[in-house]
């Protein structure tokens, strides 16, 4: 007899986005003539970036060219790509990662998704609260969790983001063998410092542990002490794995194109308390369940290494970045206090009261959709997330209607 996955069954009934799309719909069937603004997701809304249309365009040209038709590419991205990355984004950071550590892939929700699948299922996970949902759930469904009870798994130890902690996790008292960290943070916008990110690398070397660090809003930072990458921080080639997306840097979303970077010198142990290294073992998994991106969109990618490409990227953010100044601004003159958005595209709130009643509050009054904090955790209760990512009109209409709300 087929027997399904019993994990799956411990998974919360339905994830964050569908239980916010269907309120939405449900809302916008009994009042049609009242449009919604969505600042709740987080996807993009402004086109790539021309570089990367002009990039694409020509290697749709080359592969309809006997002479420079491609077929399979390698798995783990091309060099070109590979080569551009790890020269901009780390070694010109002081960062040692070399273009063979870099696996291209078509999105980094896949890679933190699927990274947990080179790991024992008995090890000790800290995870932060809130969280982007796909830490928790690959874990769940991998079996590495108990049940949920009253809103947390049992077996993970949650690292609590609250005011009084800046929203930045302390590290905990209690040895944890994976963890993950996401700077700047989706949901709360947050960043982390050199010194909070040091404090993990020693933590993550003293209980031989591997941090999952994943950086898909690095691109939004721009305070210059705050680090982009966590190899900036020494030591942390031996404990930590990164995952980058083009996603939110260059408005890749629907493009799919990422990266994830394994340093050859980071380990993990096997049975009998060998070091093992983990690079030949993701090479193993990447290439036998992925065959690469596709040329022209690895191409899209590589544009914005380019002098135009960082400017444009760039102003693509900066974009971005002064919705989010707006909406810290009308929030904050609302009377919350936030945090994120100056070198995030995110704004959460703390509202100080149930956040899918504020949520419903928004969607009724003012026909703006936020995320209520509580789905991305306990700690997220009281608190909601604002996305920077619309156009500049809808922000400014959804402040003033929330505004007026509000009032
Ligand atoms: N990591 C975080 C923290 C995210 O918020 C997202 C997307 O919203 C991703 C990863 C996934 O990015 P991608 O589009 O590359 O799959």
């Amino acid at each position: 007899m087929i027997r399904i996955n019993e994990n799956y069954t411990k998974l919360k009934a339905s994830y964050l986005f569908s239980d916010i799309a269907k309120r939405v719909s449900a809302y916008q069937q009994a009042n049609p003539g009242k449009p919604v603004i969505r600042l709740g997701i987080g996807d993009v809304t402004e086109p790539l970036p021309p570089v990367c249309v002009e990039a694409l365009h020509a290697a749709t040209a080359e592969m309809g060219r006997r002479e420079t038709f491609k077929g399979y590419g390698p798995e783990q991205g091309y060099a070109f790509l590979r080569e551009a990355i790890a020269q901009n984004d780390f070694q010109a950071r002081g960062a040692r990662i070399e273009p063979d550590e870099i696996f291209v892939s078509d999105g980094s929700k896949c890679d933190c998704g699927n990274i947990q699948e080179i790991f024992s299922n008995d090890l000790r996970l800290a995870i932060p609260d809130p969280v982007y949902p796909v830490y928790v759930d690959t874990n769940v469904m991998a079996g590495r969790t108990g049940a949920n009870v009253d809103g947390r798994y049992e077996g993970i130890t949650y690292l609590d983001c609250t005011p009084a902690n800046g929203y930045v996790p302390q590290v905990p008292s209690v040895a944890a063998d994976l963890i993950y960290l996401c700077f700047p943070n989706n949901p709360t916008g947050a960043v982390a410092t050199r010194a909070q990110l040091a404090a993990w690398v020693e933590y993550a070397k003293k209980n031989k542990a591997v941090i999952l660090y994943d950086a898909a809003y690095e691109a939004f930072i721009r305070n210059p002490e705050i680090p982009h990458s966590i190899y900036e921080i020494d030591g942390a080639r031996d404990v930590a794995i990164e995952f980058r997306s083009f996603s939110k840097t260059a408005g890749f979303t629907g493009t799919r194109c990422a990266f994830t970077v394994i340093p050859k010198t980071l380990v993990a142990y096997d049975a009998a308390g060998r070091a093992q290294p983990l690079h030949p073992l993701w090479n193993r998994r990447h290439t036998t369940k992925f065959n690469g991106v596709s040329y022209p969109i690895q191409k899209a990618a590589a544009a914005i290494y380019t002098d135009e490409g960082k400017k444009q990227t760039k102003a693509l953010t900066d974009f971005y970045l002064g919705n989010a100044a707006l909406i810290r601004q009308a929030v904050s003159k609302l009377g919350f206090t936030c945090v994120g958005g100056e070198n995030a595209p995110y704004i959460w709130i703390n509202t100080g009261r149930d956040s899918w009643e504020f949520f419903d509050l928004l969607l009724n009054k003012a026909q703006v959709v936020c995320t209520p904090g509580a789905g991305f955790g306990k700690c997220g209760e009281g608190h909601v997330r604002i996305s920077a990512f619309n156009s500049r009109e809808n922000v400014v209409a959804a402040l003033e209607r929330i505004a007026q709300a509000l009032k």
